[in-house]
């Protein structure tokens, strides 16, 4: 028996990972070199900023994870919340309530708050939280929300967060790179996000930065960090140019891919690119809604690139479309999580998977299975 293994190409339309350039792909067939030779010392610094520019962000603290974004949660939250802290984090989804699980690792006390899966949390709810629980360390809450489709405000809460002296932690795995995502401005202390969503890289690396206001709470931490991979006082000398000393052997190909993919988003243009997510969904959605899916998400607080959709009546058996479409037509989309499996789909039009041949495929084939 021999092993090789030939995947069928697929065209990726699901919540992750995405499509990704030719140019992603060849960067990570370059050679390997030592992760502390000096090219590629070179290289991570161009990565860092080429992050800090796509963050829209001044924040010395930012910096590469080498982990998926689930790795990215874990680092904001181990290193900002100590056994005793009290903490509130929004959940209207599935990664809501993995932050929720991961602070309650960390021994912080969690004050939850439950919104409806595909709804997004109230600036008011926030507001009679923080009466009750007047001093939290940190609010936590997921900008795009990748298990409904629903894109969370977030400038109204960060005036009231700080207000209240704590901190901003934001998921942004979804939306950095396909939507509006202001971090300085919107006064986000710490946020993380992932390379398979919009920056159509391959999984497996997961951007985060931290605000002086985070870094000074980090200095002021009574107990060590409880993981020693994703403590900061340890990695954050790793990326901090000509000084660098060995913490853990870097991704090397993948960090190629990430930086390869930061510099196609730069060459169009961080604008340019959000307006082309928000222009294909438009185009997706006229298709959809004509062969009868309908949204999940009211329009205000619809995510363009994550498209949450019920079928139409004539499907009833969703798992086998799906599987259709994938085994047929070479398309991948995602089905519905928790409450709302078997229900929905998810269509995701992300980075590389954003064009209008990709929607034209995807409607194509729908309407032959049709
Ligand atoms: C995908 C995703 C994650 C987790 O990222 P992984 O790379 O799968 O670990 C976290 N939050 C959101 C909103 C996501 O969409």
């Amino acid at each position: 028996m021999s092993y090789t293994f030939n995947p069928q190409k697929r065209f990726l339309m699901g919540p992750g990972p995405s499509d990704a350039h030719p140019r992603v792909l060849k960067a990570m067939s370059t050679p390997l070199i030592g992760h502390l030779d000096p090219q590629f010392v070179q290289m991570m610094d161009e990565v860092k900023d080429m992050v800090q520019q796509t963050f829209l962000t001044k924040n010395e603290l930012t910096f590469v994870v080498s982990a998926p974004g689930s790795a990215g949660m874990e680092t904001c939250l181990v290193n900002l919340l100590e056994p005793g802290d009290e903490c509130i984090i929004c959940v209207n989804g599935v990664f809501g309530g993995r932050m929720v699980d991961i602070a309650e690792r960390c021994g912080a006390t969690v004050h939850r708050i439950d919104t409806p899966w595909g709804e997004v949390t109230d600036v008011n709810q926030i507001k009679s939280v923080i009466e009750k629980c007047p001093d939290p360390k940190l609010v936590a809450l997921v900008h795009a929300e990748t298990s409904t489709g629903a894109l969370q405000p977030l400038q109204e809460i960060s005036d009231l967060v700080h207000n209240a002296g704590s901190l901003l932690v934001v998921d942004a795995v979804t939306s950095w790179c396909g939507v509006p995502l202001k971090v300085d401005e919107w006064g986000i202390d710490a946020l993380y996000s992932g390379t398979q969503k919009n920056l159509s890289a391959p999984p497996g690396l997961s951007p985060v930065s931290f605000s002086p206001r985070a870094v000074a709470a980090l200095e002021n931490r009574k107990s060590k960090v409880q993981s020693w991979f994703l403590d900061l006082n340890l990695v954050k000398n790793y990326w901090s140019g000509a000084k660098r000393a060995y913490h853990h052997t870097a991704p090397v190909s993948s960090v190629y891919a990430m930086h390869s993919a930061l510099s196609l988003v730069l060459e169009e243009g961080l604008g340019n690119r959000w307006e082309r997510h928000q222009n294909i969904h438009q185009y997706l959605r006229n298709e959809l809604e004509t062969l009868g899916f309908s949204y999940l998400v009211k329009a205000e607080n619809r995510l363009p690139n994550l498209n949450s959709v019920y079928l139409p009546k004539s499907i009833n058996d969703e798992a086998k479309v799906r599987s259709i479409l994938l085994n047929d037509f070479n398309i991948e989309v995602g089905g519905g999580l928790g409450d709302f499996a078997g229900k929905i789909w998810r269509i995701g039009i992300m980075g590389e998977s954003c064009t209008k041949n990709h929607v034209n495929m995807l409607i194509g084939a729908l309407k032959e299975i049709l």
